[in-house]
Order: structure tokens, then sequence, then C-alpha cells
């Protein structure tokens, strides 16, 4: 599916003097991860080319990546491991059952074994296990994720001309293969959903490596916490969602966009400028948050969200 854009009229981006347009890649499956399906494609591509006939990564137990990664193994005839961080109860979550589905085999390790996750010893243990595999960082990030996110920053630039493109971030490629992507008249600013002191690195890192020079501004917007939903997010998406009929998730994009407006209300930005935030996707987190949302704001708005995850995207 091609990758479309809309533009928002509030009365706040008048008065702020601002365009703001949502790339939609969001609406590339209806509650996977978009950016995850392009962090993939050159991994997949690879991996097709030379012979390679398992993927084996690692996640969370509500995993966008785990996610993703299941679905789009299984739509390239590829194999599919998730290396789980937390007990086997989680497997029947819907995150979790999606990636069973899809034909994913999982493996639940405790939380001492995932922090190796990157260690080289213990990635040739799993590489001897798997020996006709790739093994994929957690969150899909290597390099070749950087490289498909160039790619979304063409399909961005083919559909506006925008001056600032803005795009919530936790591994950072993301965000890095926009910056590489972007032309020299524009500029990237990552929202870090994670508190993590590091994500300026990373993503230099991710940049560097492409031979690049691009630059991130990195804005703080965890929030509270990773995955944590507060009452104030929560009303801020609902509040978006009624304002606009579009539902940002609860982990990344709705903490980028709760962020971006009080930039927006407090004039950060250049008068005229236009934005494009990325809708990355990611709305089956919300499935893993039932009791959190009724908690925090009742049953009528868990129906709508609910709705919302089963609407048509055709
Ligand atoms: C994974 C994810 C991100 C962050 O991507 P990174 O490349 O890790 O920074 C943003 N939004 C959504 C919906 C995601 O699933």
């Amino acid at each position: 599916m091609n990758l479309r854009i809309k533009n928002i009229d509030l009365p706040v981006f008048q008065k702020a003097n601002i365009k703001l347009c949502i790339v939609r890649a969001d609406l590339i499956h209806p509650v996977a991860s978009g950016n995850k399906f392009y962090k993939l494609k050159p991994t997949i591509n690879y991996a097709k080319a030379n012979n390679i006939s398992r993927l084996v990564s690692f996640g969370g137990a509500f995993s966008n990546h785990i996610h993703a990664l299941a679905l789009s193994a299984k739509d390239h005839g590829l194999q599919s491991v998730g290396i789980i961080r937390g007990e086997s109860i989680y497997a029947n979550n819907p995150t979790l059952s999606d990636a069973h589905k899809a034909g994913m085999q999982l493996e639940f390790v405790d939380r001492a074994t995932y922090k190796r996750r990157d260690e080289a010893e213990y990635l040739q243990q799993l590489q001897q296990r798997y020996p006709n595999a790739m093994i994929i960082p957690e969150g899909g990030s290597n390099q070749y994720a950087v490289k498909g996110c160039i790619k979304l920053a063409g399909e961005i630039n083919d559909l506006v001309q925008a001056d600032l493109i803005v795009v919530a971030a936790g591994t950072g490629a993301t965000a890095a293969g926009l910056a590489c992507g972007a032309n020299n008249r524009q500029s990237v600013i990552a929202y870090a959903v994670l508190k993590d002191k590091t994500l300026n690195d990373r993503i230099s890192n991710f940049i560097h490596n492409e031979i690049k020079s691009a630059k991130v501004k990195v804005e703080h917007a965890d929030f509270g916490g990773y995955a944590k939903l507060s009452r104030q997010l929560l009303e801020f998406i609902m509040d978006w969602l009624d304002k606009t009929g579009i539902l940002l998730d609860p982990v990344y994009t709705g903490k980028m966009c709760m962020r971006l407006m009080q930039q927006i209300e407090s004039n950060e930005f250049e008068q005229g400028a236009t934005i494009a935030m990325l809708h990355s996707g990611g709305l089956q987190g919300w499935r893993g948050m039932q009791q959190r949302v009724v908690t925090l704001n009742g049953q009528e708005t868990w129906d709508k969200i609910q709705a919302y995850l089963c609407r048509d995207i055709s």
C-alpha cells in the first residue's frame, strides 16, 4: 500500500502559523507498527537473496517489533523465532498470540539472559542453535533498518515539502534513517520515549555508519517512563482522536504528539513551518492496556479504542 498523508487543520495551528500533516505509516496494517515494516524490508530482502531461511530477534511480551517481524516473515515465507523477555504466561497475550499464529516460535528467557542480547558470546551460541538464521537486534534496529527508513524519508518527501520531520524514538534507528534520507533544508526531531541518555549516541552511530553527517535533535517525551500510560496521556490521545479521527498509540506516537503540541503552543517553531509527523503505527500495543484504560477512564473509552482497532482500513 502506498504511503498517505493527512493535513490536520486545527485552530491551534493557525494561531501558531504552523502547518501539520500526519504521515500515515499506521495505515500499512490495521494494528502493526508501520515503521517496523520499513525497518525490516531490507533485512528480509537480504535474507531471501542469501538463502537465509529464518529470522531470530528479541523483544518484550508486547513488542511491536516482534509482532511485525512474525507477520513479515510469514508474508515472505521465512521462519521466525522470538526470544521474549519474561515468562510463558505471556504467550496468550494478543501480541504474542498473533506472532504465534503467524508461525513464530517463541522462546521465553529470564531478565538476566535477555540482558545478554547484544553480547558476542551469547549471539554465537544462538547462531549455533539456529545455523541458517539471521539474528536481528531488538527493535529490528540493524543497519538495514536505517536504509529502510532512508527510503521512507524519500516517500515522505514525494508527498510533502516539510521543513521538519518529527518521529518517536526507541532505539533511534528510524530517526537516523529519516535524517540520512532528508534533504539539507529539513531537520528531524526524535522524541525519546525511553528515559535513556544514550539515544543521541545511538542515533549518531547509525548515521555515521551510513557515512552521512546528518543531525537529529532529541526531545524528551518519556512522560513517566516507557510504556507507562498516565491519565494525562490517555486524555490527550482521546481528545486527539475526537478532533482528528486518528488514534495514536500509547507507547510512542501519543507521547511524541503530546510533547509536540506543547512545543507548538509555546511557539517553539518558526512561523510558517510545515511539520510532517510520522504516525509509525503500533496500535497493537493498546491491546495490552485494556485494564489500565478502563481503570483510568472507564469502559466507554476502551470501547472507542476497540472500535478503532477493528476498523476497516482499505
Ligand atoms: C518501534 C517503534 C518506534 C521507534 O522506532 P526506533 O527505530 O526504535 O526508534 C516508533 N513508533 C512505533 C509505533 C514503534 O513501534
